[in-house]
């Protein structure tokens, strides 16, 4: 299994993040999983690759050149691609996988995950969407989510498109288990 994770960048939040990451990590690499990730260096996604490299899994990082100019590869992903933007890197990031997970995050995090979930609705992706929410941070966006469909901006199909777990040993679970996404969910995309 090919599975993308999105998460912080951020140095400077809670210690449960960066377990939740060290136990997710440590799961993939025991599942033989193949990791693709931001490919930077600190925050969530350092210790997903340190973790991930320290327990023999395999990691691959999708960075635009300008950040890897600033230095803000992570050194010891040797499967590392380069792109121009920032859209060639999200583009990339969905080739070929079997489903992605989001972690906390902020921006670049939310608007990877919102572009995924934009395109599931529209049948340009199908695969998982898994959400880890660690200390309850996501609380707020499946809020705004359910209200999307509550509010009629959005079809009650479209809540099948993501899932929400509360801890990571969920996750891998929730990857195999997802219910089949319809190609053809244009037809139902608007409302
Ligand atoms: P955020 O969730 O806002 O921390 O953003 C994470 C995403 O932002 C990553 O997937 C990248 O798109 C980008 N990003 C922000 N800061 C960094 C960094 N120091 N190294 C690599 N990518 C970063």
């Amino acid at each position: 299994m090919r599975i993308c994770v999105y998460c912080a960048s951020s140095t400077k939040i809670d210690k449960s993040f960066f377990d939740a990451t060290e136990k997710l990590a440590m799961e993939f690499a025991a599942a033989n999983i193949d990791v693709v990730y931001g490919g930077g260096a600190t925050g969530l996604m350092g210790k997903l690759a340190d973790v991930i490299l320290e327990n023999g899994g395999k990691i691959k990082g999708i960075i635009p050149k300008f950040m890897n100019e600033v230095e803000w590869a992570h050194k010891s992903v040797s499967d590392m691609e380069f792109t121009e933007t920032m859209h060639e890197r999200k583009a990339k990031f969905l080739e070929d996988i079997d489903g992605l997970v989001a972690l906390a995050g902020g921006t670049g995090t939310l608007e990877e995950l919102f572009e995924a979930i934009t395109l599931k609705r529209l049948g340009k992706f199908t695969k998982p969407i898994v959400i880890l929410n660690t200390k309850n941070y996501y609380d707020p966006l499946k809020v705004m989510l359910e209200r999307c469909v509550s509010e009629n901006f959005m079809d009650e199909r479209h809540l099948d498109m993501w899932k929400f777990v509360e801890k990571p040993e969920e996750v891998l679970d929730a990857l195999t288990n997802f219910p089949i996404w319809d190609e053809n969910a244009i037809h139902f995309a608007r409302k």
